[in-house]
């Protein structure tokens, strides 16, 4: 069976599931992580692609998917610009929205469905997954990186004696004196 988009119906899947691929565009990812570490920031340099399987149980549906996207950024100590792959291998349930009961309907209570806050859930028809993942990877993204997390080993050009006696809440005061010292780093 050819494999469903991000966005699909729930009745287009079998109680066996269904494969789905596709991705989150590279201009919707960017926007997302552009202001998340102010001045420093990540770039995007590339959509985030997923691939997975997706599974009706009762009236919710079961994700299961690995996403990947590669992110730029600037490292927090010493500046130089390292590359930072996210591959992450995720499982969410989104839940049916309980549909409002109208007047003249046999007074049935509705449940609040944002009582769980970080829960997903689908309007019983159309099920949207580029949200999920698009809060996927906010969730995954370190907020100081460092050449260590792009895999690049210690900083060269910071030295070890200071690094390790500074307050992390300084990087970013340490960064701009950084950048202000030596413009081209
Ligand atoms: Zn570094």
């Amino acid at each position: 069976m050819h494999p469903l988009d991000l966005d699909f119906r729930f009745d287009q899947l079998p109680p066996e599931g269904r494969a789905f691929r596709g991705e989150v565009a590279e201009e919707v990812v960017a926007e997302n992580v552009a202001g998340l570490l102010g001045e420093l920031g990540y770039r995007s340099s590339g959509a985030l692609t997923v691939e997975g399987t997706a599974w009706p149980a009762r009236r919710d549906v079961v994700v299961h998917a690995t996403f990947r996207v590669a992110l730029g950024f600037d490292c927090v100590r010493c500046l130089t610009a390292r590359e930072l792959v996210v591959e992450r291998t995720v499982q969410h349930v989104l839940v049916r929205e309980v549909a409002t009961a109208t007047p003249g309907d046999d007074g049935l209570e509705v449940t609040d469905a944002d009582d769980e806050a970080d829960e997903y859930t689908f309007d019983g028809e159309r099920v949207a997954l580029g949200e999920v993942f698009r809060e996927d990877l906010l969730l995954e993204l370190p907020m100081n990186p460092t050449c260590e997390t792009a895999g690049a080993g210690v900083c060269e050009a910071a030295p070890q004696a200071a690094e390790a006696t500074v307050d992390l809440r300084w990087t970013p005061l340490m960064a701009l004196k950084a950048k202000l010292e030596d413009p081209d780093s």
